[in-house]
């Protein structure tokens, strides 16, 4: 059974993933890549860039897009010009509702709280629980029957609510007894919390010299449109990728590196002719999906959600997210991996213009006290001119935006699995087994020599020397081969390599699949050749 427990344990015990600044107790919200988590985490960025930038035929029509296009890639600062997260939104908009405990002192998110009611003689309170979805129930009823003075055995005297609610779906707070409280209604109303991180320029550290650790990499793209377009030959429709580190103090950082403080982003911007956004917002919406399930998602743990009218970002006409059914959610909730925004002109402008005003349609700059705009744009001339038609407008733009560290997350998770395999003595024993897309695997094939001896580990040492220059490969000789395997198989290794008394007469090896177990006997002038196949298709 595939449980958040097991995979989080995995992943520290086996180098994915370890908490940030460990030694020290760790810091809430930070993670660090191991040996094996480094390599996944930058092949799927590689992926990505390949699949979506380096590797994109302009001269060719996708089959759904409406016509061929350009992809470019970009490489900005962390840090930029204050301005930019005052006419972006994020200086103004950019926040979460959370709430402080009077009792506990604890801070929460506001809609991060769970709980259901709990019901006992007449009376009715609303338990919640920061637990994790396995637990929230038993949790919920634990602290249900604390509240109420119950004994264990008067546990059938309560009954607790079938429906697990967070509590920003509540109409008061008044009777819920807070995740870490002992009485009842001691959470504050919910208030703003800006969640970009501040830093100081330079060493006299004024209000002017405050600046931002960068919340999403977009902003870096739309302030350099002027620059790419003018620096390259690119022309509409076009877009521009970028992957980097991105900042956000989460109130409530939780469910392993799901929601952390910082994370990578991997974001497009596609600037279009507003004619055709709509056609574009939906290729990218269908690509993108597509993308996960080709690198292995399952069909039934991926949904696309349409956001609803309510729910747009002030600035959108249509979002999706790509949500996966992350194993520490309830059954038949989901978690955002990738949202796809239809963005309209709303960011070109406001950098161009000054910051527009949300609740404006269409859309005008927001003006102070003083009647100047509000936030300030460059006053750089951000629009397009067509060389074709000499027509002169502001693009519209799609973004589609994935977390690098959510989509690991997904992809170790999905690749979790207990199955049988046998033993060197041919018995069927359960084992663990990472099953990543070979390409996204950290070690793409393991050599072992079958023995230590009979000149095997030389021939062994060749294979892996020659193998390393083009992929990256694990050599091991210690121990039974059997149990060689199996760590191969935890690592999500897809190949082993064996080299054994045959080898040494007709020069040829095992190749050994993770998944099917099925061994293959190849040349060993044909391995790298071989695998190559096997990994790319
Ligand atoms: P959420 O609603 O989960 O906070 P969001 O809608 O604010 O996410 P976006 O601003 O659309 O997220 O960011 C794009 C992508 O960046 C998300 O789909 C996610 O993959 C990633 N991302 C955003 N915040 C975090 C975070 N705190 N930790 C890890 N990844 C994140």
């Amino acid at each position: 059974m595939k449980s958040m427990e097991k995979i989080v344990s995995l992943c520290k015990r086996r180098g994915y993933l370890f908490q940030s600044s460990e030694i020290y107790g760790g810091i809430q919200g930070f993670w660090d890549y191991g040996p094996l988590g480094v390599e996944l985490k930058r092949n799927l960025k590689d992926a990505w860039w390949h699949d979506m930038i380096s590797g994109h035929n302009e001269l060719v029509k996708p089959e759904s897009a409406p016509t061929p296009f350009e992809m470019v890639g970009l490489d900005s600062t962390i840090i930029m010009h204050p301005q930019v997260w005052k006419c972006s939104g994020h200086y103004d908009l950019f926040h979460d509702h959370m709430v402080d405990c009077r009792e506990s002192k604890k801070r929460y998110r506001f809609d991060q709280i769970r709980g259901r009611w709990v019901e006992y003689q007449d009376k009715k309170v609303f338990v919640t629980t920061m637990a994790e979805a396995e637990q929230e129930l038993e949790e919920v009823r634990r602290r249900g029957m604390k509240f109420f003075r119950l004994r264990n055995k008067d546990a059938d005297k309560i009954t607790v609510g079938d429906e697990s609610l967070t509590l920003d779906k509540l109409d008061s707070t008044e009777n819920v007894l807070a995740p870490d409280a002992k009485s009842l209604d001691t959470l504050t109303e919910p208030r703003e919390f800006n969640l970009m991180f501040k830093t100081t320029l330079g060493a006299l550290g004024g209000e002017d010299d405050t600046t931002f650790l960068r919340p999403e990499t977009a902003q870096g793209i739309f302030v350099n449109f002027k620059n790419v377009l003018d620096s390259s030959r690119v022309g509409l429709p076009f877009g521009i990728g970028q992957v980097g580190k991105s900042f956000r103090n989460e109130i409530t950082p939780r469910n392993f590196t799901f929601r952390s403080r910082e994370f990578e982003q991997m974001e497009i911007e596609f600037f279009c002719h507003p004619d055709q956004s709509q056609q574009w917002y939906r290729y990218w919406r269908d690509r993108r999906l597509a993308w996960y399930k080709e690198l292995g998602l399952s069909d039934e743990s991926l949904i696309m959600r349409e956001h609803h009218q309510e729910e747009l970002a002030h600035y959108s006409v249509g979002t999706a997210d790509i949500e996966y059914a992350f194993p520490f959610l309830p059954e038949g909730e989901y978690g955002e991996l990738e949202g796809i925004a239809h963005r309209g002109d709303f960011d070109l402008r406001s950098h161009m213009e000054g910051k527009l005003d949300p609740s404006t349609r269409p859309m005008q700059v927001e003006l102070g006290e003083d009647g100047k705009p509000k936030y300030r744009g460059s006053g750089r001339d951000l629009s397009y001119r067509d060389e074709a038609t000499n027509e002169k407008f502001v693009p519209h733009v799609v973004e589609p935006s994935a977390g690098a560290d959510r989509g690991a997350l997904a992809f170790l998770c999905e690749a979790y699995t207990e199955d049988e395999a046998p033993d060197e003595k041919g018995k069927m024993q359960t084992r663990t087994v990472m099953k990543l897309h070979p390409r996204l695997a950290p070690i793409k094939a393991a050599v072992f020599p079958l023995v230590k001896k009979d000149g095997m580990p030389e021939v062994a040492h060749e294979i892996y020397g020659e193998l390393k220059r083009h992929m990256n490969v694990f050599y091991d000789e210690k121990g039974a081969v059997g149990r060689r395997y199996r760590r191969q198989d935890e690592a999500g290794t897809p190949y082993c390599i064996t080299v054994d008394t045959d080898t040494l007469t007709d020069r040829t090896v095992t190749i050994r699949d993770r998944d099917t177990l099925e061994q293959t006997r190849v040349k060993i002038d044909d391995v790298v050749a071989d695998l190559r196949t096997r990994i790319n298709g």
